[in-house]
């Protein structure tokens, strides 16, 4: 198929009875650049397996077959399924995984293991949702490479005291070094979105070392950042069995770490943030 053509694109989509779901995130790679870009940031090895999200006519998914092991896609269109798989060919060695990734990450790793890649030019309205199932499954590849809409990507990518910086960034950054690599503008897929997209890559760099942290963590983050304009400690307060001994060791700790007690979440840094889980922890 000519991945280019937006006229083939319609074709196949006709063919199939298929309209295009905006819900769904919908919009095709037409830039060979970039698709080629895109893989190629993989760094995919012929020994391995890598997941793909939302393959849709395959504009990625072509390109991945030839340079790994064993290519698992996931997709929750059941026509795109029907097309895609007219597309590849019927004997394509493609394993297909039906219905909301979300829901199919956890029994695919447990039958066919980890994947060693992933990859995906992911639907803008539930990006954020995918990358947190798989930090939250601790999915972790060598490598993942996302297409996702520029906001969602300044906002992983976020430092401390800037407006992007949120939950989620520091969510995010407290497994992955994360990069945006390039910007695509709408006319590189079809039908053309009105917003930017950047292409990230994430690379594995756990910074929490036990389970009772990570479960903190994310308590902290959480509440933390749950009213912005609120300082940190008055947010922490609503964490259940949030005690004064505990109010007051947040207090020391952002003393030390020079900052005052009105300090709001945004100020600390993820490094921050896990220096005061593990100060919680040995206060218990
Ligand atoms: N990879 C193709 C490309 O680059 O041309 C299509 C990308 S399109 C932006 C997103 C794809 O993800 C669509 O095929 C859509 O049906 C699929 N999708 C949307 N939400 C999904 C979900 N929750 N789970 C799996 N696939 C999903």
């Amino acid at each position: 198929m000519n991945y280019e053509s937006k006229n083939e694109i319609r074709q196949v989509l006709e063919t199939h009875g298929i309209t295009v779901k905006k819900r769904w995130g919908q919009n095709f790679l037409v830039n060979r650049h970039a698709r080629e870009q895109i893989v190629s940031m993989l760094e995919c090895k012929k020994t391995d397996s890598v997941w793909e999200i939302g393959p849709g006519l395959g504009a990625l998914t072509s390109l991945l077959i030839p340079a790994v092991r064993q290519l698992i896609v996931f997709e929750i269109d059941h026509g795109m399924i029907r097309a895609l798989t007219a597309v590849l060919g019927g004997d394509a060695p493609v394993v297909v995984r039906d219905g909301d990734a979300v829901k199919r990450f956890e029994d695919t790793a447990k039958e066919l293991g980890t994947p060693c890649r992933i990859i995906g030019n992911l639907p803008y309205s539930s990006a954020s949702k995918i990358i947190a199932k798989l930090i939250e499954l601790e999915l972790f590849p060598e490598k993942m490479v996302f297409t996702v809409q520029k906001e969602l990507a300044l906002r992983m990518t976020a430092k401390p005291g800037t407006k992007n910086y949120s939950s989620f960034s520091v969510f995010c950054q407290a497994w992955f070094a994360i990069h945006i690599e390039t910007d695509l503008k709408g006319g590189s897929f079809f039908p053309e979105p009105d917003v930017v997209s950047s292409v990230i890559a994430m690379t594995p760099d756990k910074k929490l070392a036990a389970k009772e942290e990570e479960l903190l963590f994310s308590e902290i983050i959480r509440t933390g950042f749950a009213s912005r304009r609120k300082m940190l400690i008055k947010n922490l307060s609503g964490i259940a069995g949030f005690s004064d001994e505990k109010k007051r060791m947040v207090k020391e700790f952002l003393k030390n770490a020079g900052k005052t007690e009105s300090a709001r979440a945004e100020e600390l840094s993820v490094l921050e943030y896990i220096k005061l889980v593990r100060l919680l922890l040995e206060g218990r």
